[in-house]
């Protein structure tokens, strides 16, 4: 099986991701905002089970609603916690070069700006992953 080894920008923290992405997409939600100080989050998906931390002892904290897990010596955003689905979303920046192909973007209701591109546009989160389907007017 294919495993990627990621690092924290200061190398403290490694990760090792077993296998492909269940999705990759952008999320515009208010708290990968906040988390993040950015308009919106390049996110690659696992299960759980998927995403391990081999290597330093990352601190996991919460800022509206999921749990964030970041180096505590350079503040990288190393992956979201999402509990109820048993997910990992790691931070797509940190994959190497040609490893992160966005299929949609999502949570497009808190959007600060458009992003008009050829990807779908979910108001919230698709259907397949607890949403409604349902897209946005750009
Ligand atoms: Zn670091
Ligand atoms: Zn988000």
């Amino acid at each position: 099986m294919k495993t990627l080894q990621v690092r924290c920008r200061c190398g403290g923290v490694e990760m090792a991701i077993s296998g492909e992405p269940l999705v990759q997409m952008y999320c515009h939600c208010d708290d990968c905002q906040a988390v993040h100080g950015g308009a919106y989050v390049p996110e690659s998906v696992y299960p759980a089970e998927a995403v391990k931390v081999v290597r330093g002892e990352p601190l996991t904290w919460k800022l509206k609603r999921s749990p964030r897990v970041t180096c505590r010596e350079c503040g990288t955003r190393l992956f979201i916690e999402v509990l109820p689905l048993k997910l990992r979303g790691v931070n797509g920046y940190l994959l190497p070069p040609g490893e992160f192909n966005a299929t949609f973007h999502m949570q497009c209701q808190f959007a600060v700006r458009p992003v008009r591109d050829e990807l779908p546009h979910y108001k919230s989160r698709p259907a397949r992953f607890g949403g409604t389907d349902e897209t946005v007017d750009w």
